[in-house]
């Protein structure tokens, strides 16, 4: 028997944080060399609204410091360049996208996307926690967070004939992924209002986290019950006194530009300097077509950006508030302590993404991913699962 100490894996992983954590706090500090340095740029800060010049120092994925840091192992110059968190999309259905994770990656990284909240409710219509588990599996490993809301309303009425359901113990089970930060979109509106004892169960198991609201054309009465039934979103407006008055009763607000459904511009007149903070953009459904041809996050950012909105503005809108609202610490911002989850852009108007960093890794450049993908196969029992009569 040996007398060497084996250290536990949470042993392990504390000296791994230590070692880490005194290296940026010294690196901070000017006292040690950061692993990256991204130089020159200017730094837009979500907490004051300011560009400030800059540079970011980034050691083991995270943040070390915004200041002056002379010198690093890599040297990443992004003069005339400003430096941004990446872009969030807080509710996306990766099904209608059409692409398999990898190749999203590839669509929307080169793009200044980051993160991803995705509600699997196709996938979960067809093939069950099964399905979602395997496009759960097919998303390690990206470079970018993909997080989940657990699809709440799957079969989306009784009157469909669904491959799969996805019951109160499915959602129990995805709720406790740490990946999963929400209950996903309450589509079923009417059950709500009905005050249903089956939602009420679904509210019930997902207490204590965020809850995605759906509810097209609700206003009045039935949208304060709505709201007071455990709601804390809406991507569903498409009118603006709609949009206000979901706000007034508490919803975050995500003002979708998707493929089919184009709110932004109908919606954009509810950004104003006490709103803003409750408000943020999503894209719901956005086919490989317009994520290719046009962009993703990038793309809303410059459609609501020639509409008026401020730049600066418009970007803290795509990445603090939608990190906030979901709960998601450590992204969203170019600030110590943050992960180095960033891009830099060649023109704050146009949001032209030049690089997109990941955990401090440089990941796109150019308009090309740089990464490499994991490989991937869609397993056996996802196939053939499209029957055409
Ligand atoms: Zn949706």
């Amino acid at each position: 028997m040996s007398d060497e100490h084996q250290y536990t894996d949470a042993e392990s992983a504390y000296f791994k944080w230590l070692w880490q954590w005194r290296r940026r706090t010294a690196i901070a500090q000017g006292l040690y060399e950061p692993a990256t340095v991204l130089k020159g740029g200017r730094v837009l800060n979500v907490f004051s609204g300011e560009l400030i010049e800059a540079d970011v120092a980034v050691d083991a994925g995270v943040i070390a410091g915004v200041g002056q840091f002379p010198d690093a192992r890599d040297v990443i110059d992004v003069r005339g360049m400003i430096v941004t968190p990446s872009f969030i999309d807080p509710h996306l259905h990766l099904e209608s996208t059409l692409l398999w994770p990898p190749e999203l990656a590839r669509a929307v990284v080169p793009h200044g996307t980051g993160a991803i909240i995705a509600d699997p409710h196709e996938i979960a219509n067809v093939a069950g926690l099964p399905g979602v588990e395997s496009l759960r599996a097919a998303t390690q490993g990206l470079p970018l967070d993909i997080r989940y809301t657990a699809p709440s309303c799957v079969p989306a009425s009784p009157l469909e004939s669904p491959g799969a359901s996805f019951e109160l113990h499915d959602i129990e089970a995805m709720l406790a992924w740490p990946d999963t930060l929400a209950l996903g979109e309450l589509m079923n509106f009417p059950g709500v209002l009905a005050a249903d004892p089956e939602i009420g169960a679904r509210i019930w198991v997902s207490n204590g986290q965020p809850r995605d609201g759906h509810a097209p054309g609700l206003r009045g009465p039935k949208l304060q019950a709505y709201a007071g039934a455990g709601m804390h979103s809406d991507h569903e407006s498409f009118e603006l006194g709609e949009a206000r008055d979901k706000l007034r009763a508490g919803l975050v607000i995500m003002m979708r530009q998707g493929s089919s459904e184009k709110n932004l511009l109908d919606l954009l007149p509810l950004v104003d300097d006490e709103t803003w903070p409750r408000i943020t953009f999503c894209s719901d459904d956005r086919d490989c077509h317009d994520l290719t041809e046009y962009g993703h996050v990038d793309d809303i950012l410059r459609t609501a950006i020639r509409s008026g909105l401020d730049p600066v503005r418009a970007i803290r809108m795509a990445t603090w508030n939608p990190a906030r609202h979901w709960r998601m610490d450590g992204i969203g911002a170019v600030a110590p302590g943050y992960r180095a989850n960033l891009v830099a852009l060649t023109n704050l108007e146009s949001v032209s993404v030049e690089h997109t960093f990941h955990n401090g890794r440089l990941v796109a450049s150019g308009g090309e991913l740089l990464a490499s993908l994991p490989p991937t196969t869609i397993p056996d029992f996802l196939r053939h699962s499209v029957n055409v009569a």
